[in-house]
């Protein structure tokens, strides 16, 4: 099947019992079991759904990885696969993470003995000087978040073989429509399914992706154990939104294309980060690796803080929400949103500056986002 194809079809057959050709929710705690010691497969949610499972199955086909599993966030998901790691190990990450996963990294992992080093992965040389012998984790995210830093998977995968370590690639911004980061390399492939997965803002959810069997088992017994699993009925409504992906997806990309470059023109905006624009510094890498540019694009206003509120304050089709890879357009401004406890020199370190906008461009009409754009930008 080719993908277009999988993302509709992959795993979805006509329940056999009664013919339904949209599959059954099963939104059962528990399976009573023919007999002491059998079971028809399923005994307890915790460990094993039929929902779930046809979830877990439908996103690796996609993604084409062997295994899939399924948890209740996309955090939840990231801390699974962290649990791979013992005191000792160190991680050498992309500095420019979701916030929440850096939150992880530094106010709850380090705490269990885990180190980690940040580094631009867009240049490999600084991710290769940060390798360690005790290096067991290559971490990157890309396109990143907020500032659309991107990577080269095929450089990342040389390097983490050479020193022996994992090499998981957080996919969120990307989905398996525009990139599938295991044909570059990588052990492990990641998604906050939250975001363009099931696309329609109606679920929270994560999954994460393998060939290697015993990192799938290693992540199915965390799952048990822990118990951070997605309800029945969030993998089904999950699964609705996976069969439009690759269409939502395209739509995103080409959206995101007109406003980038409508945005790059504008007197009151400073710079555009947008992958698929030719300013972008990793424009040539994004080409090569992925299908599409996807729809987040982050953007400097001239004006600053009061530049970026007013801006926010005036949207109307935008929606002003945190979150993003949904079908409605939204905007957020980190610097009094979702940084603002950061230090304002630790932010402007980062590249976090006060103009900073992050807009997720959804499905809707292009001409009614940019017109929306347009009359908001007239009252910064
Ligand atoms: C949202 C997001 C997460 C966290 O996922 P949740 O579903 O919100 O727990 C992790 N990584 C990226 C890139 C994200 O966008």
């Amino acid at each position: 099947m080719k993908f277009d194809t999988r993302c509709v079809r992959a795993t979805i057959d006509p329940d056999p019992s009664t013919g339904a050709i949209v599959p059954p929710i099963f939104q059962s705690a528990t399976f009573v079991l023919p007999g002491v010691g059998e079971s028809l497969g399923y005994d307890y949610t915790r460990s094993s759904n039929p929902t779930r499972f046809q979830l877990e199955k439908m996103i690796a086909a996609i993604e084409g990885l062997e295994y899939g599993v399924a948890y209740a966030s996309g955090m939840s998901a990231v801390d699974a696969i962290f649990k791979l790691m013992k005191p000792g190990d160190h991680v050498v990450s992309s500095d420019d993470i979701y916030g929440g996963v850096s939150r992880l990294f530094n106010q709850i992992l380090v705490n269990y003995g885990i180190e980690f080093t940040y580094v631009d992965s867009s240049y490999p040389e600084q991710v290769e000087a940060a390798m360690r012998p005790e290096t067991k984790m290559l971490w990157i995210e890309t396109p990143t978040n907020p500032l659309l830093k991107v990577t080269d998977l095929k450089a990342m995968s040389k390097i983490a073989k050479a020193h022996n370590a994992l090499f998981g690639v957080d996919s969120t911004f990307a989905t398996p429509a525009l990139l599938r980061p295991a044909e570059w390399g990588a052990d492990i492939v990641m998604h906050s399914t939250t975001k363009y997965i099931s696309g329609h803002n109606q679920i929270i959810g994560g999954i994460v992706m393998t060939d290697n069997e015993d990192i799938h088992e290693h992540l199915r017994f965390i799952q048990r154990a822990v118990g951070a699993v997605p309800s029945p009925f969030d993998c089904w409504l999950t699964m609705l939104g996976v069969r439009t992906l690759s269409l939502r997806m395209q739509r995103h990309s080409d959206n995101a294309m007109k406003v980038a470059t409508y945005l790059e023109a504008h007197p009151k905006i400073a710079r555009v980060a947008y992958p698929g624009l030719e300013s972008h510094i990793r424009h040539d890498v994004a080409k090569r690796q992925i299908d599409g540019f996807s729809g987040m694009i982050s953007f400097e206003l001239k004006g600053g803080i009061p530049a970026g509120v007013a801006l926010l304050n005036n949207v109307k089709l935008c929606a002003l929400a945190e979150s993003l890879g949904a079908v409605e357009t939204m905007i957020t401004h980190p610097a009094s949103m979702t940084h603002a406890a950061v230090p304002k020199e630790e932010r402007e370190a980062r590249g976090l500056t006060d103009g900073l906008a992050r807009l997720s461009v959804g499905i809707e009409d292009v001409n009614d986002i940019l017109e929306d754009l347009e009359s908001a930008l007239t009252k910064v």
